[in-house]
């Protein structure tokens, strides 16, 4: 309890308060009927019934609004510069995505300053907070070279405490033919710079950027340090990313789009086990804005879900295969195209993205947990993806400070 207490608020009059924290019928997504809920020092104070409110030093009234938390974006790629828009469309031509035009966004982003970059990730940050975001995960990847990873995982630890070091996106141009050297770099100093602003560690694992081998090494010398570990598995064909980020315990595996009935198995062994609190599971985090932009077949998201494996949404924003920070386009996605139910489609986007990070502070809406929460201009959560491309953020509270909309 603080001792000076700042202001509190009360956000009164919600006609469907999404927790997703289960409990009777509730459902999943913990839905509660005309509530309220009372926030203090950046924490929900309380929660219940609206007709048993207490006082409060302001009032936000929900006028019957749907009220969900804050969306969790764990996967983007914001530090960077320039756009490549021109790819984009050279893709809806007809040409396919392959993963290369990763080395146009290096040579704009070590051009830029830091001003630049940091202006850039700002005007996203703020992007995505518009569209319900209040918490996002912000990967290096555009450096590749020990000065210019270090500056920009330091820009993105000014916007987020969730920040990854991907010194392994691809393989710089300066290296294209002396791969084990640029792993010995990423795995040495470059990981010696990145470790004070980082909070994860990633590589992407696929054909044309890391094989098995170099992503293990990666790894492993980043979880020596400290690092917690993330891995791009299994986005463009089928590969072993998925089976080594279960063997290493990762958070989360990305993409998950080419699974084989035993990388769907192996992602299914790490579900949580609640009894004994283990915090082993490797989520599988899916990215249709990737699949969107690239034109791919998307990921099947019920495959997963009917093996009970623990299912995160994210926008994967990033200037070349997803350029949307937007999580409800994710959520209509996801309804639409990945075979998930909204209800499914929005745990993934809140508590999914939550437990792909490893926090219990954030994606619900209980007692002690952050005020991060968005009240929609709609009655339902159900909304999000049946209006989509509708703005039906009406208003974001983080941190319980009510943002500018
Ligand atoms: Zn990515």
């Amino acid at each position: 309890m603080s001792v000076h207490p700042g202001p509190s608020l009360l956000v009164d009059n919600i006609g469907e308060l999404v927790t997703n924290e289960p409990y009777g019928e509730a459902g999943p997504l913990g839905i509660r009927r005309r509530a309220a809920l009372l926030v203090e020092d950046g924490r929900i104070a309380w929660l219940g019934p609206a007709k048993y409110a207490p006082a409060a030093d302001g009032r936000i009234d929900a006028d019957g609004a749907a009220v969900l938390p804050g969306f969790v974006d764990s996967h983007s790629h914001l530090v960077f510069a320039g756009d490549r828009a021109p790819e984009f469309a050279a893709r809806m031509a007809g040409q396919p995505y392959t993963g290369g035009g990763i080395r146009t966004t290096v040579g704009a982003t070590r051009a830029a300053s830091d001003d630049t970059l940091r202006a850039n990730v700002s005007r996203l940050r703020i992007e995505a907070l518009r569209q319900g975001t209040t918490t996002i995960e912000i990967k290096s990847g555009y450096g590749l070279s020990v000065t210019d990873e270090a500056r920009s995982l330091r820009i993105a630890g000014e916007f987020s405490t969730e920040t990854t070091f991907l010194g392994a996106h691809v393989v710089p141009p300066e290296y294209a033919d002396r791969p084990d050297d640029y792993v010995s770099l990423v795995c040495g100093p470059m990981l010696r710079a990145a470790l004070p602003y980082a909070r994860w560690i990633d590589v992407f694992c696929e054909r044309g950027a890391f094989d098995a081998d170099h992503a293990r090494a990666i790894l492993t010398v980043g979880q020596a340090a400290g690092l917690g570990l993330r891995l791009h598995a299994n986005q463009l064909g089928p590969g072993p990313g998925v089976q080594l980020a279960v063997e290493l315990g990762a958070a989360s595996a990305d993409h998950c789009t080419h699974l084989t009935d035993a990388d769907v198995d192996a992602l299914a062994s790490t579900t949580v086990d609640w009894t004994s609190g283990s915090e082993t599971t490797t989520v599988a985090t899916l990215l249709p804005g990737a699949e969107f932009s690239t034109r791919s077949p998307y990921p099947d998201a019920r495959r997963l879900l009917d093996a009970r494996v623990t299912v995160a949404l994210a926008t994967d924003c990033n200037p070349g295969s997803s350029y949307t920070s937007s999580m409800p386009f994710c959520i209509a996605l996801a309804v639409r195209e990945m075979g998930m139910t909204p209800a499914e489609a929005v745990w993934a986007a809140t508590a999914g993205g939550a437990r792909a990070l490893r926090r219990d502070d954030v994606g619900v809406l209980r007692r002690g947990a952050r005020a991060d929460l968005t009240i929609l201009d709609a009655p339902s959560y159900l909304h999000l993806a049946y209006r989509p491309g509708v703005p039906l953020i009406r208003q974001v509270l983080h941190n319980g400070v009510p943002q500018c909309q």
